[in-house]
């Protein structure tokens, strides 16, 4: 089964972006492409994949986006 949430960081400001998987595919499939929500560059590359945020407590990209998951998700 696919996973649910998509984490990026971006190659350029390094800052972290939790994406949903779904979403992403289909805006590749309609031609767009993802970019980071913080410097809008393009260089941007997975990270991980989860279906659960909360198992990604220990690792440092929860930690680093923590405060901001939120705001993350509502883009
Ligand atoms: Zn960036």
């Amino acid at each position: 089964m696919k996973e649910i949430y998509l984490i990026r960081i971006c190659g350029k400001c390094k800052k972290t972006n939790i994406l949903i998987n779904e979403e992403v595919e289909d805006t590749i499939k309609k031609g767009y492409y993802i970019s980071c929500s913080h410097c809008g560059s393009k260089r941007i590359f997975k990270e991980n994949e989860t279906s659960d945020l909360r198992k990604c407590m220990d690792n440092n990209v929860y930690k680093r986006v923590k405060g901001k998951i939120r705001q993350v998700h509502s883009i």
